[in-house]
């Protein structure tokens, strides 16, 4: 099972990717959380076709990708799982765990380094918040993102099936809590005890400082209970939030793919730390 998942990487991921974008568009269409601000049509067009030219990027920046890198480090015996002797799964396991938290550290980074914002921004300006938004960022973070995963996988030595699992899911969960749909209460309080839900994470992508410097979770909520920065609900609720950022509001800007490559070099950046003394201060704004 394992070698088949490893000899088929490209196949797994890319039928996974279209059954989950299938299941959770479908989903949006038939039951949705919010009215949609924009036209569906012009900004999927956008955004896949961003999706797509990031994927084109990817192959020619970094052809052996993750997975490559994971071989690469096993046959050496490199990383800090090959120091101790866990069954396969424990080590999986794990191995999912850390990349977890390694994701989630680079989110609160490129929040916090002005730099870095200028680049996370293209996936806060969407307006609207759907499956579309979890796929939507600016080409160079996905190759900042690819750097720091290639570094992880070298510290953590995971197996390589451990890697397309974790890629599987992180591309499967994305679209899944960005999704514009509505799960349960009862069912959503539930999830939060370990995976992060659309609600949760929708109040990340609010245009209120404080707001948006919480949640920062793909998968896992654990981050967000231990380092202080969950918050359960937007003050103003699902459907009276607004979603994007202040600063670039014009459809050329949010939407059309030229404005979004060229987003990270234009404007003065209005948010960028999670500045402590300014999150309590509004913590007790009323
Ligand atoms: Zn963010």
């Amino acid at each position: 099972m394992a070698e088949w998942v490893s000899g088929h990487e490209m196949g797994v991921r890319a039928c996974a990717f279209g059954a989950v974008l299938l299941l959770m568009a479908a989903w949006e269409i038939v039951a949705p959380r919010r009215p949609l601000a924009r036209s569906k049509l012009a900004r999927w067009g956008n955004n896949l076709t961003l999706v797509a030219l990031n994927a084109f990027i990817v192959r020619v920046l970094f052809p052996a990708g993750a997975v490559g890198v994971a071989a690469f480090a096993d046959v050496r015996g490199w990383g800090l799982l090959s120091l101790v002797a866990l069954p396969s799964w424990l080590a999986g396991l794990l191995t999912i765990i850390a990349l977890d938290l390694v994701v989630w550290t680079q989110h609160v980074l490129v929040h916090a380094i002005p730099a870095l914002w200028r680049l996370h921004r293209v996936h806060h300006a969407d307006p609207d918040y759907d499956l579309t938004t979890g796929a939507r960022f600016h080409p160079l973070e996905i190759a900042l993102s690819m750097v720091i995963k290639f570094g992880a996988i070298f510290l953590i030595g995971p197996s390589v099936v451990a890697v397309i699992i974790f890629e599987v899911l992180l591309n499967a969960t994305s679209m899944f809590n960005h999704g514009n749909v509505r799960l349960p209460p009862a069912l959503d309080r539930a999830l939060r005890l370990v995976f992060v839900t659309p609600d949760m994470h929708r109040v990340h992508h609010s245009v209120e400082d404080d707001e948006a410097n919480s949640n920062f979770g793909f998968n896992l909520t654990w981050w967000d209970f231990l380092f202080g920065t969950y918050r359960g609900q937007p003050r103003r609720g699902h459907t009276g939030m607004v979603i994007g950022i202040r600063d670039f509001t014009q459809p050329a800007q949010v939407t059309w793919l030229p404005g979004l490559l060229l987003m990270p070099f234009k404007g003065r950046i209005d948010r960028y730390t999670i500045n402590r003394r300014q999150w309590n201060a509004q913590e007790k704004r009323p």
